[in-house]
């Protein structure tokens, strides 16, 4: 059995160099790198420190993806790659706030990745990031209103992302207030570069799942809490050892999620930066915690049930899983 799902994808950090070379020539770029080189530009090595220095490796394919065009061509090449590996269903995510560059507005960018969505067979949904930071919640606030606009158009909710240590969940609630007022679900990432307080934050905000949310094992109290308030967590164990929250796999906390009996998804993050995708992912923790046949059939119904799909798609997916 294999992951066919992955609900915790960022768009800008899975961009393959195939569709690298395909936006550059999109854009009129005559690209003079290596592939060695543009995989250098996009993927974290050994050496990478931090969340901090992980984040670093958006800045270039982010360069890419200023234009309409770009951003919808950028969406179908990822999706058709994705659906030739297998997956059947993923939730992309990015921030309509990073792609302004060159005039767009948010709502641009968000009708541009509708329509890269809607070119592909893939079954997709797109999360629509907000950004930690101190100097853009009108921006913050928009990417949500615009969420709002388009939720169940192509797009499923909204996210929190961006540097978890610098700028705290605390000081996010406003964006997660005007979600709840315009009924759009969310997620937040927390509990990755930041400790337990970060999920508290974030599950008082009202959050349905929680982006890696690993480091809620230092608390006790908040894994019963997760269990109590029934939130998924998304968990992605290359990630975490890429920006050193652990050093090997066999450390990561699956069985302790397991014990409490917290639901949790397995997913990539990052496919470029961190050179992988969830269905290797999936492999990985199942060969490392010789899960069995039954616990990794339940992950994978736990995606679906924690996914931010419409009902008739849960119960389309469910179906595929069965037969799988
Ligand atoms: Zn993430």
């Amino acid at each position: 059995m294999k992951n066919l799902i992955d609900l915790h994808l960022h768009l800008d950090g899975s961009l393959s160099i195939n569709n690298i070379r395909k936006l550059a020539d999109c854009a009129g770029l005559q690209l003079s790198l290596s592939d060695g080189e543009i995989k250098k530009k996009l993927s974290v090595d050994e050496n990478c420190r931090d969340l901090n220095e992980y984040l670093e490796k958006f800045d270039y394919p982010l360069s890419f993806l200023q234009t309409e065009k770009q951003i919808s061509d950028c969406v179908k090449n990822f999706e058709d790659e994705l659906l030739s590996l297998g997956y059947i269903y993923v939730e992309i995510r990015f921030a309509p706030q990073l792609h302004l560059q060159n005039g767009l507005s948010q709502r641009d960018v968000v009708l541009a990745a509708i329509d890269g969505n809607n070119r592909s067979a893939l079954r997709a949904n797109l999360i629509l990031c907000t950004m930690r930071g101190r100097n853009n919640r009108d921006a913050n606030l928009e990417t949500v209103k615009v969420a709002s606009e388009f939720l169940g158009k192509g797009v499923c909710a909204v996210d929190l992302a961006g540097a978890e240590a610098l700028f705290p969940t605390c000081d996010h609630r406003y964006v997660f207030d005007l979600a709840s007022s315009l009924n759009v679900p969310f997620t937040i990432h927390a509990g990755e570069a930041d400790g337990p307080q970060s999920v508290w934050d974030a599950i008082s905000f009202g959050a349905k799942r929680i982006g890696h949310g690993v480091r809620s094992t230092e608390d006790p109290i908040l894994l019963k809490e997760l269990k109590r308030r029934d939130i998924c967590l998304e968990l992605c164990p290359t990630s975490n050892l890429n920006t050193n929250i652990f050093s090997s796999y066999s450390e990561y906390p699956i069985r302790t999620f397991m014990e409490y009996d917290i639901p949790f998804s397995i997913c990539s993050d990052n496919m470029s930066v961190s050179s992988t995708d969830a269905i290797r992912e999936f492999d990985i923790i199942s060969d490392t915690f010789s899960l069995s046949e039954q616990e990794k059939k339940s992950i994978l119904l736990n995606e679906i049930r924690y996914s931010f799909a419409d009902d008739d798609l849960k119960r389309e997916l469910e179906n595929t899983v069965q037969l799988v």
